[in-house]
């Protein structure tokens, strides 16, 4: 069995920053006392300084360092910071641009890290991966270490805009093709689908699938959010691998970003979008993704997301060698233009 950690806390509650101190020493004893870096962005002071202000007055070895981009460089220069400055523990605060840049940091650096979301977009806030920029190519995902605490104040994610949340959602629903072609691989090639990360992943799935509460802006659906989001991320660490969460529809996220850069589509969107494709190759019923989509009205055409006939075709014929070492449908149905047109034109309709 893959060993694997678990955060020392978790805390998803209305007004969790207006007692951040609390949590914090309660998730790391002592902190008060240890060398800490506050990393977020510049654009979240005015929303988030009351709360930073406050952090660093109860935390009087605390300092706060401003994220400006989602690069592996950017991550390695705050990792050098935390080296030189002997920090002891980093706080990401924000979205998912400063909370993988500080997750990675504080991996390289080894200490433990607290991530505080200000939105919620995608998987990575309990994942052991971080998603980062590398010159002149597309994102790359690197290994790392999950946080030791998530702390989610309800009532500052609410505000998050509806995209981000939208994209949250494509991304845990997208885990209804990632499980089935997990278990094609293990059909296929033996790997071995781990029962509780899939138990995990599809728990996550579910609560949304069959979540009553449709208002993107309510806090009981935030909370919801939330917990799905957390137990993708884990059901990834507890199966040392991201087969759990990721399958086919995301080899065409990875093929747009790839080849299509100039494609601005969130990363959550791509993979619904994908899923939406990867279910009917996979030859199952795609109305329960539909009507998910629906509901949260995440636009399923296409070509809204400036993805034409012609993108998405070509993205889809080379979505399997974007990672060669991964099994799923993608290895097992011919895909063929005229195959990959109509469903486009059915995407559309
Ligand atoms: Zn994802």
């Amino acid at each position: 069995m893959n060993q694997f950690n678990l955060p020392g806390c978790l805390f998803i509650e209305e007004g969790a920053c207006e007692r951040l101190n609390e949590i914090l020493a309660d998730c790391i004893p002592g902190i008060e006392k240890k060398r800490t870096v506050i990393a977020t962005e510049e654009s979240l002071l005015p929303i988030m300084g009351a709360y930073l202000d406050e952090m660093k007055r109860d935390l009087p070895k605390s300092e706060l360092y401003l994220i400006e981009e989602n690069s592996f460089e950017e991550a390695m220069e705050l990792a050098k910071y935390i080296c030189m400055k002997d920090v002891e523990v980093i706080i990401g605060v924000g979205g998912g641009k400063v909370l993988d840049v500080a997750k990675y940091a504080g991996f390289v650096g080894k200490i433990s890290y607290i991530c505080v979301p200000t939105t919620l977009s995608n998987d990575s806030l309990s994942s052991p991966v971080a998603v980062l920029g590398t010159e002149g190519d597309a994102r790359k995902t690197f290994k790392c270490t999950i946080p030791a605490g998530i702390v989610v104040d309800v009532n500052v994610v609410i505000n998050a805009p509806l995209s981000h949340l939208q994209s949250g959602i494509g991304d845990t629903i997208s885990k209804y093709t990632a499980l089935y072609d997990w278990k094609l691989d293990a059909a296929h090639r033996g790997d071995r689908v781990d029962g509780f990360s899939y138990l995990l992943s599809d728990m996550a799935f579910s609560s949304l699938c069959y979540n009553e509460e449709k208002s993107l802006k309510s806090k009981e659906f935030i909370k919801i959010l939330t917990q799905a989001l957390v137990l993708g991320g884990l059901a990834m660490e507890i199966a040392g691998n991201s087969r759990p969460s990721s399958g086919s529809e995301h080899l065409f996220c990875h093929s747009l970003e790839e080849n299509y850069r100039e494609i601005s589509i969130s990363h959550g969107m791509a993979v619904a979008l994908g899923s939406l494709v990867s279910c009917r190759l996979q030859g199952r019923d795609v109305s329960r993704l539909e009507t998910v989509m629906r509901a949260y009205h995440m636009d399923m055409d296409p070509m809204n997301w400036g993805i034409t006939k012609k993108i998405f075709t070509d993205a889809w014929l080379k979505a399997a060698d974007t990672r060669k070492d991964r099994y799923t449908v993608l290895n097992e149905v011919a895909l063929t233009s005229d195959l990959l047109g109509g469903i486009y034109d059915e995407l559309r309709r």
